[in-house]
């Protein structure tokens, strides 16, 4: 294969270590972020703008996407956006490229999780899981791609998540997107070595935002504050890497526990009681979110608590 590469030319994946090396200021790139008028994408949209690069958020709640951008420099915008909407996914592309040009990076972050106990949870939600987590994504990647293998250049960032890579209780179907979101990643890379168009694939641990209300991390693990993916995403951008683990720790700790028997991974599970993430969440303190998640906006009226104070905390696997 490689005696068919020019003289001094490199083969794609020593290529790729390579423009891993360079740094790329962002100073003036057009970067869309989806889901940006939040939680994730808006730090994320912050802190890239702060680098001076011109940012679009687009979001469902496209009020909230173009309050926030008129907050941030370099000519933010806000534009609305569902990404489970060809059409919708199309015009917000083509506003952002008549608006600010080309798109060198996409964010391919919107996304939403319902915990429930994999039997209960309503077969709505799962679609509305696959829809905006996995084909919002296949749907961001096929609009953006195209242009920048014509531009030899461009990133596609697709916020996975730390689930992307474990089982955890009471998310499964979340779980599954993620995990797809993860293996998409990885193949789609794969065809575009050599394009000039790079891949990342951001996964961090349970975070500060509404998507992780009413649960916790796990015995002695801290929520993830949302600058830190922020700050990840722009050292991504700057110096492109395909896996990215927020916070960084995670990776060597997943590599380990890979190699361990079942069994030690059990133990692992319940030592740190990442079983209890989403079988243990306070369900009044999840309710506005749980409500915004299924219905795509806030609830005008905040939902009533759960009737059996007993249910408030729901325990789905015996203690
Ligand atoms: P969030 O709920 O705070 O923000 C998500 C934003 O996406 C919202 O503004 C929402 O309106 C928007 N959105 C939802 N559906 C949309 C659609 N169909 N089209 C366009 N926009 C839509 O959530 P977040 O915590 O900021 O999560 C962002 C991403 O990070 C998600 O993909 C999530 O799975 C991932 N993630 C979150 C955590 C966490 O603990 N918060 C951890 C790992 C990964």
């Amino acid at each position: 294969m490689h005696d068919r590469l020019a003289p001094g030319s490199l083969p794609p994946v020593a290529r790729s270590r390579r423009s891993r090396q360079t740094r790329r200021p962002l100073t003036r790139r057009v970067v869309a972020i989806t889901g940006g008028a939040r939680g994730l994408g808006l730090a994320m949209a912050e802190a890239i703008s702060a680098r001076g690069a011109h940012v679009a958020l687009g979001d469902l709640d496209a009020d909230l996407a173009a309050a926030e951008a008129a907050k941030l420099p370099s000519g933010a915008i806000g534009l609305s956006l569902d990404v489970t909407d060809p059409r919708s996914f199309k015009t917000f592309i083509e506003t952002v490229e008549e608006r600010l040009g080309p798109v060198d990076a996409l964010v391919n972050n919107a996304g939403i999780m319902v915990c429930e106990p994999f039997l209960e949870e309503p077969e709505s939600l799962t679609r509305r899981q696959i829809e905006i987590n996995v084909h919002g994504v296949i749907t961001g990647m096929r609009l953006v791609i195209p242009g920048m293998q014509r531009r030899r250049t461009g990133h596609v960032i697709n916020i996975a998540s730390a689930a992307g890579k474990v089982g955890v209780a009471g998310e499964a179907v979340y779980v599954a997107t993620k995990h797809a979101v993860v293996g998409l990643s990885e193949a789609v890379r794969y065809e575009l070595l050599g394009t000039g168009v790079e891949l990342s694939v951001v996964m961090p641990g349970l975070a500060n935002t509404e998507l992780a209300s009413g649960m916790s991390a796990g015995r002695g693990v801290k929520l993830v504050e949302p600058e830190e993916v922020a700050a990840a995403v722009v050292g991504t951008l700057e110096q492109p890497r395909f896996e990215v683990y927020v916070p960084g720790s995670l990776g060597p700790l997943f590599r380990f526990a890979a190699v361990l028997p079942r069994s030690a991974r059990d133990l692992m599970n319940r030592m740190f009681q990442t079983d209890q993430i989403a079988t243990k969440v306070d369900k009044t303190a999840r309710a506005m979110y749980a409500a915004r998640a299924s219905s795509g906006m806030p609830p005008v009226d905040p939902p009533p608590p759960p009737s059996d104070p007993e249910q408030r905390v729901m325990e789905t696997e015996a203690s």
